[in-house]
């Protein structure tokens, strides 16, 4: 199956994503995270790609749509994928139409996240993750069992993102609302959306999306 995962930052897209994808073999792709190790190698897209991230803006299109072209003709995800973080904007997702015409795939289900701003912003500035794993974790919501250890892996050193701050996340709010938001009726008008209560625990935003993908 191959679904999209639309929500705001914070909306707990990256927690499901990497869920969905120990469950059910599905391969998640989330830009960002392909973004932030692109800074971290200093390579020239994330050389080019840092500033605008630390201001919340959106990295141009051809960026974007260029690393999701190559992650789609990788054998592992055959079993299918969870796109995190793409597409953005209607230009993203009308070259994901031209991408997956062009493959012969097709997408199952758009499953926005709905999450209140200011849960968001809660959930945005309290975030933090293995710095050897990459699992997530919150300050008050999702600690590990025993402090300033990973639970998925024992590691004991973690991290937080640059962009976490409460001045960007505003401003990433607002980017999504007037860029992102407008792809719910992009793919409301398919009939490949389905809307769940992201502001549940992360439990029971799961269940919702299992039921979803059961209904499939
Ligand atoms: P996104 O990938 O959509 O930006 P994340 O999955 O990184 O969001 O979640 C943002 C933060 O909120 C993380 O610290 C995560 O642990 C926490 N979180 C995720 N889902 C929930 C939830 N349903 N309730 C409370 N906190 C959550
Ligand atoms: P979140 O879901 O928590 O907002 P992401 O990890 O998805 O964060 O994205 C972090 C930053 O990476 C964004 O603010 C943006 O600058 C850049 N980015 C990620 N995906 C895209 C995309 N599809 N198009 C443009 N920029 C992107
Ligand atoms: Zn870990």
């Amino acid at each position: 199956m191959n679904i999209i995962l639309l929500g705001p930052p914070g909306a707990g897209k990256g927690t499901q994503a990497k869920l969905i994808e120990d469950r059910h073999g599905m391969k998640q792709l989330s830009t960002g995270e392909m973004l932030r190790a692109a800074v971290a190698a200093g390579t020239e897209t994330g050389r080019k790609a840092k500033a605008i991230m630390d201001r919340g803006e959106l990295v141009p299109d051809e960026v974007v749509v260029g690393i999701i072209a190559d992650r789609l003709g990788q054998p592992d995800v055959s079993k299918g994928f969870i796109l995190d973080g793409f597409p953005r904007n209607t230009a993203q997702a009308e070259a994901l139409d031209r991408m997956l015409g062009s493959k012969g795939l097709r997408l199952h289900a758009v499953i926005e996240m709905k999450v209140d701003d200011e849960a968001l912003v809660e959930r945005i500035t309290g975030r933090y993750t293995c710095g050897s794993c990459g699992k997530g974790y919150h300050d008050r919501f999702e600690k590990p069992k025993v402090a300033g250890v990973c639970d998925a892996c024992g590691g004991t050193s973690f991290t937080r993102r640059a962009d976490d701050n409460e001045k960007t996340v505003r401003d990433r709010l607002s980017v999504y609302n007037t860029q992102t938001a407008p792809l719910v009726k992009y793919y409301g008008g398919r009939g490949t959306l389905k809307t769940i209560d992201g502001m549940a625990d992360i439990a029971q935003v799961t269940r919702q999306i299992e039921g979803v993908l059961k209904g499939l």
